[in-house]
């Protein structure tokens, strides 16, 4: 046992040094008292059940990247165990924690605050148990630029849409500037009980590794989240405003699982972007536009908050007897980038590969799913989950409820995404089509979007065949359409 005092800091969504709140009080509080810095992450069951198979390899990788860097600023004896700087526990938060206080001389818990119930229960106990034990126990805010209790209507209530909300949040002081990661780190050296080594938190690809597109896409961590803001500033964000709908431009930050890991924060963000803003006169649009979508991550976190179960239940109670169809083939369809909508399939092929899908495929993607093959959103959302890395327990949800027409602020569920008219706007040349569905590669711009319509001529000349080379569309578009339109009004009627 060390014999000096131990502030741990718990890592959770927030995998980074630098505008770290909770780190910077625990190494504050560590100097103060003549103690040491143990950081930790705990796989419990809290966070696993948040993770699919794309998050589960990022965390991997990212876990990774954070050890190296706290063992880069820490400043350790010689006497350092072979174990990592970043100690790793799988099991229950609280029977961990309770243990290493119990056999360690531990005098402070630090962590960043997260939004969702299971979370906010889990770490409420945990903080009166450490009150209990008249331990120093403090959270801070680092994920969200404003809490869900710091933004409230004139009424004094939550809100239920954004332009509001986005307002209100404005009104606000502005986000605090972000601060740097601390010079160096003074570690703890103590073997920790029940400490375990990476492969054991089993988060790697299984059966094989199926994650090669995903880290030819991304590079997870704290350096990795830096560079690519960087490179969005420098290169990209001039054009956001007017090229954020084209998935065949790739303008986009891409920083959503950054974002979703904390390896950066929104506030880093929010201030970069800002400065752009001010360095780069007549560029304020396109600045504020990027910001703006900033405000819907804090929305979906705001309503993630408020809600009693946004994963499970609809936000619009007359939804919970709407009629989904149960249809196992078109959903494996879907999944597979087999549907026969060009833009559909792009799109689902794109995520199988890289773990990403550009906003709005995903919001056509989305629509196809739950309007014309009427299968219930919560399918769609958990494919998402384990298929994307970014998949959160805010944006993913809060977006699918908002594609079934169900959530907060959501499109009107009559509002039905035509696949062939926004593939025409939205990637007019087919070029993202022609990345993900090669099959379709020779199809001349007329057809790309809408094969069926090509003569067999124009067919014969591309080499597709319908339904061999590439799959008829699952569904007519006038009739799904007609189908969904006239499954929301039956369920208006029983409402
Ligand atoms: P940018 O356009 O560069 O935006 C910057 C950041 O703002 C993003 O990184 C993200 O954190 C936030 N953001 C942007 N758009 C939205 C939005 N509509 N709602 C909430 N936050 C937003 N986003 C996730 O981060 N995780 C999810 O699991 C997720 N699931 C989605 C599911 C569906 C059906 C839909 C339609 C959207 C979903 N989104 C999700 C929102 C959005 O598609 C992604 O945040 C965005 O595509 C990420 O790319 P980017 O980082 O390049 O975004």
């Amino acid at each position: 046992m060390t014999d000096r005092p131990i502030a741990i800091m718990w890592f959770r969504n927030d995998l980074r040094l630098a505008d770290n709140p909770a780190l910077r009080a625990a190494t504050q509080w560590a100097r103060e008292n003549d103690g040491v810095v143990l950081p930790l992450f705990i796989l419990d069951p809290v966070i696993s059940d948040q993770l699919g198979g794309a998050t589960r390899w990022w965390l991997e990788k990212s876990l990774t990247v954070l050890d190296r860097a706290i063992s880069e600023l820490g400043d350790v004896s010689a006497n350092m165990p072979k174990n990592t700087a970043l100690r790793l526990f799988v099991g229950k938060s609280s029977d961990i924690l309770d243990t290493i206080i119990e056999s360690q001389p531990v005098g402070a818990l630090f962590w960043n605050r997260l939004y969702d119930k299971p979370s906010i229960t889990r770490d409420t106990e945990i903080k009166a148990a450490m009150m209990d034990r008249s331990l120093t126990c403090e959270s801070f805010k680092a994920q969200l630029l404003f809490e869900p209790w710091e933004v409230k209507t004139g009424g004094g209530t939550d809100f239920k849409v954004f332009s509001p909300f986005w307002r209100a949040c404005q009104k606000n002081p502005p986000p605090r500037a972000p601060f740097m990661a601390p010079e160096t780190i003074t570690l703890c050296d103590q073997d920790i009980k029940g400490q375990v080594d990476l492969r054991t938190l089993d988060l790697s690809p299984k059966p094989f590794d199926w994650a090669v597109g995903l880290s030819e896409r991304f590079t997870p961590g704290e350096k990795g989240a830096m560079d690519q803001l960087f490179d969005f500033i420098d290169d990209r964000l001039q054009d956001y405003a007017d090229l954020r709908d084209r998935p065949d431009h790739r303008v986009t930050s891409e920083l959503s699982p950054h974002l979703r890991f904390g390896e950066i924060s929104p506030f880093q963000v929010w201030h970069t972007a800002n400065h752009f803003a001010d360095a780069n006169p007549g560029k304020g649009k396109t600045a504020s536009k990027f910001i703006s979508e900033l405000g819907w991550r804090e929305f979906a976190h705001h309503i993630l908050f408020h809600a009693e179960d946004l994963r499970t239940q609809p936000l619009q109670d007359k939804f919970s007897s709407f009629a989904w169809s149960d249809a196992p083939d078109d959903l494996a369809a879907w999944q597979r980038g087999q549907t026969g909508f060009p833009i559909v399939d792009a799109g689902m092929r794109e995520l199988w590969h890289t773990g990403y899908m550009h906003n709005r495929v995903r919001m056509i993607v989305g629509s196809i799913l739950v309007k014309h093959l009427l299968i219930h959103w919560r399918d769609g959302l958990a494919w998402f989950d384990d298929t994307l890395v970014d998949a959160c327990p805010a944006n993913n949800p809060f977006s699918w409820q908002w594609i079934g027409g169900c959530g907060a602020d959501a499109a009107p569920y009559f509002r039905i995404f035509n696949p062939v008219l926004q593939g025409e706007k939205f990637d007019p040349k087919g070029e993202y089509v022609r990345q993900w569905v090669p099959e379709l590669r020779d199809m001349p711009d007329q057809y790309i979007h809408k094969p069926w319509e090509a003569s067999p001529l124009i067919l014969k000349a591309a080499d597709v065949t319908l339904g061999k080379s590439y799959p008829d569309p699952l569904i007519g578009l006038k009739e799904g359409r007609e189908r969904a339109l006239a499954a929301y009004q039956d369920m208006k009627k029983a409402a």
